[in-house]
């Protein structure tokens, strides 16, 4: 029996050194390392382990015993500093290193010379049992040191490992389970097996160690522990489409990735470390005032828009270069204007809409104000258009608004402003025009509308407008431009009950 345990124990260890060896190739992994130093020590352990069972006499034992402390006494405080670097992301200080290792050093000292003083064991004897020797130890002060030391570390490792399953997400945080289990077991084999309840009082962390190898292997190939990390940081960096520049505090450049290179096309490598103020292409993202900004760039004579982020890179409370992330937002920008001018313009003729007419409209009247001049509106309306309407289409309808728009259009100067007040009344917004000279526009535009003709599919249709006009009072302190379009319309009112095809006031 002993010998089949010793035979298990022989391939765990030796899957040990090949999980060593595989993990010593993973060089670019940050935890890699340690993961291996951490298999090395559990290999030398197990395979000290396996010959300590296999021993024909006390001496053999004892020397096995001293073989496996080489790898015990540093297990579990590799294994701490390995959790501590999976959770801080970071190495742990030479000061904390040193301090960790103190304990487990003077614990293989004190295990290899112990027939000196006998610090650690006692007495070591063996009995035979089926042929077997199995070996009985009187633990001395040191090995309760070690063991309580082991369990602390153990602890603090574990609530490293419990932290991140807790709080991180998808891979890192099954991985994290797997191995906070893996890293239990070991421990609670070790306790049963201090407890004195374990069978032949066999040493039963092995087992929880091959436990912990099966769940280690299953987050390490199962869920690619070694490499996804370094996978996603260099693909997301590489292939995001946001563009990512990295500059460090003095605003050189230290990184940026293919999406910064497509807006930025003096990203190159050869470029790497200098000054982003000194390239003209940059200086507009480095000089910013806030985050986040807008910037435009024109790539093949197109205007793009990009909006740019920024965020301090820290350590240790102290700024060590800022990340610009730069999103091309020409899309929305575009879609904006759009809706913008869907917004604010009538489909049918493209002049304001009635909600952009009034917003303009008071406009006007503060600019007109501050001059203390005058504002005129000019109400127009179509003459008997239900006629046109009924004679010749709605669609020929449609052809006589947009006609008569234009024609009006043409009679302006740039400061007027037109728009569809509703469906063929149209309102103008003369500036800095008065009574007199409003009336004057007004009628020539009568006068032309009523001289032009609309062809419409062959018909020949003619049409005349109603103009009401109003102006504000002269030496009003305020214009109410409301006021003044309900003059207007009072006017027109006047205009088409004295006959249509004419201008009142
Ligand atoms: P009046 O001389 O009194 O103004 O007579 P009118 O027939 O023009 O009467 P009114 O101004 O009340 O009629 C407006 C008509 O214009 C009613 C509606 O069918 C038509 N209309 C309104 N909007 C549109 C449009 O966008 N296209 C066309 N084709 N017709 C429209
Ligand atoms: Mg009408
Ligand atoms: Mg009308």
């Amino acid at each position: 029996m002993i010998s089949t345990l010793s035979n298990i124990i022989f391939v765990i260890g030796f899957s040990f050194i090949i999980l060593f060896l595989y993990s010593l190739s993973k060089h670019r992994n940050r935890v890699s390392g340690l993961f291996s130093l951490m298999c090395l020590t559990i290999a030398i352990y197990l395979i000290g382990y396996g010959f300590e069972l296999r021993s024909e006499n006390i001496e053999q034992i004892i020397f096995f015993l001293k073989m496996e402390y080489f790898g015990t006494s540093f297990m579990t405080t590799i294994w701490f500093l390995f959790s501590y670097k999976f959770y801080f992301n970071k190495n742990p200080s030479l000061r904390l290193k040193i301090i960790v290792m103190v304990i487990p050093i003077l614990t293989l000292f004190f295990n290899v010379t112990n027939e000196y003083h006998h610090l650690f064991y006692t007495n070591i004897s063996a009995v035979q049992h089926n042929g077997f020797l199995i070996v009985h130890l009187s633990r001395g002060p040191w090995y309760f040191v070690n063991i309580v030391y082991s369990y602390v570390v153990l602890l603090l490792g574990s609530t490293f490992f419990y932290r991140v399953w807790k709080n991180s997400l998808y891979t890192m945080r099954t991985q994290a389970l797997l191995m906070f289990i893996g890293t239990l077991c070991p421990g609670m084999m070790n306790f049963v097996y201090l407890l004195g309840l374990s069978p032949y009082g066999l040493d039963l962390v092995p087992f929880g160690l091959s436990i912990l190898a099966i769940l280690y292997f299953i987050a390490l190939f199962r869920y690619d522990f070694f490499d996804i990390g370094d996978i996603i940081r260099s693909v997301v960096f590489a292939e995001i489409r946001e563009g990512i520049i990295v500059v460090d505090d003095k605003k050189r450049l230290i990184d940026f990735n293919n999406a910064a290179q497509k807006v930025f096309s003096c990203l190159k490598v050869v470029n790497i470390g200098i000054n982003l103020s000194d390239v003209e292409e940059l200086r507009e993202i480095v000089e910013y005032e806030s985050s986040p900004f807008e910037i435009e760039m024109v790539h093949n004579g197109c205007i793009q828009y990009y909006e740019v982020r920024v965020t301090d890179l820290t350590e240790k409370n102290k700024i060590v270069g800022s990340v610009f992330f730069i999103r091309d937002i020409t899309k929305q920008r575009e879609m904006i204007q759009k809706l913008e001018t869907m917004a604010s313009y009538d489909d049918l003729t493209q002049v304001y809409n009635r909600r952009r007419l009034m917003e303009e409209a008071k406009k006007a009247a503060l600019r007109v104000m501050r001059h203390k001049s005058f504002l005129s509106v000019l109400m127009i309306d179509i003459d008997f258009f239900k006629n046109i309407n009924d004679k010749y289409g709605h669609l020929a309808g449609d052809e006589v608004i947009k006609t008569v728009i234009r024609s009006c259009e043409e009679r302006l100067r740039s400061t007027d402003i037109i728009g569809r007040y509703g469906g063929e009344e149209f309102i103008i917004i003369l500036p800095e025009a008065n009574l007199k000279n409003s009336l004057r526009i007004a009628e020539h535009i009568r006068k032309h509308v009523e001289d032009m003709e609309v062809t419409y599919d062959g018909a020949v249709i003619k049409v005349t407008i109603s103009i009401g006009v109003a102006s504000n009072k002269s030496n009003a302190e305020t214009i109410n431009v409301m006021k003044v379009i309900d003059d207007a319309d009072l006017a027109l009112y006047n205009a088409k009950n004295s006959g249509r095809n004419r201008v009142s006031s």
